[in-house]
């Protein structure tokens, strides 16, 4: 399968074993992820965010409620909220989530945005879980033709260790656990360099009291709701 869909597999992979019931996608671009983990079970509140809503309201219709939803007896309820705002910023609309994925996102930041992202993901919304997925540098010189980066709006495009010390650091400073695989596997006699997608998998070390979510709490928030479907 293309590498877009063993990271969303990935993702789908994570759900089956935590079993999350608030899951948060930061970089939703067209909600094609968000669509696919609307068919786990387990979960009963889907939230998206992306800086872009042209993008986010492309295909978001597939995420509105089928008819089968209506006529069949709900056995569990499910709510899907899309976020019209940045990850730099904090918005109390997204406390409260047991995983948050991140695929694909980080190298699209701006050095300021890249910043203040652990403080946002990690220090405010707190989640259990975090994913992160980025390019793999060390995989490039595989791919014909790419001479610099893979995507003209990356900002960077970080090695193993470039990627695992950020990691490290965040998941030391947050009270956090974290471990490194990936996607996309290089083809035999080349296996040095690695996955083709490097992914850092968070876990949270405590569970966190109600009071220190509470103190964190601004007063108002930033981001744009987009759409709301209800089941
Ligand atoms: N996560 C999706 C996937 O894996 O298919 C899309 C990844 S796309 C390469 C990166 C997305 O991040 C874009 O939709 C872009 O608009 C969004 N993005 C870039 N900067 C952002 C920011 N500061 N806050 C939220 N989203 C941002």
């Amino acid at each position: 399968p293309p590498l877009y869909k063993q990271r969303y597999q990935f993702v789908k992979d994570l759900v089956g074993k935590y079993k999350p019931k608030k899951v948060a996608d930061l970089g939703c671009a067209d909600c094609t992820l968000l669509w696919m983990l609307k068919f786990c079970s387990c979960i009963e509140v889907l939230a998206g965010l992306d800086i872009c809503t042209s993008i986010m309201k492309e295909k978001m219709h597939r995420l509105s409620p089928l008819p089968v939803d209506y006529l069949q007896p709900a056995e569990r309820s499910l709510t899907v909220t899309l976020h019209h705002g940045s990850v730099a910023h904090k918005d109390p609309c997204m406390l409260g989530f047991d995983l948050v994925t991140c695929i694909e996102l980080i190298e699209h930041l701006e050095e300021s945005e890249l910043k203040k992202f652990p403080e946002v993901v990690f220090g405010f919304m707190a989640p259990s879980i975090v994913v992160i997925s980025t390019p793999n540098s060390e995989f490039n010189p595989l791919f014909p033709g790419v001479t610099l980066f893979r995507h003209p709006d990356h900002k960077f495009e970080w090695n193993r260790v470039q990627f695992q010390s950020w990691a490290l650091e965040t998941a030391r400073r947050y009270d956090y656990s974290v471990e490194f695989t990936g996607v996309g596997h290089p083809p035999t006699g080349m296996e040095n360099v690695g996955f083709c997608t490097q992914i850092g998998v968070f876990v949270r070390k405590h569970p966190q009291t109600s009071e220190s979510a509470q103190s964190e709490k601004p007063t108002e928030g930033v981001y744009k709701t987009v759409t709301l479907f209800d089941k």
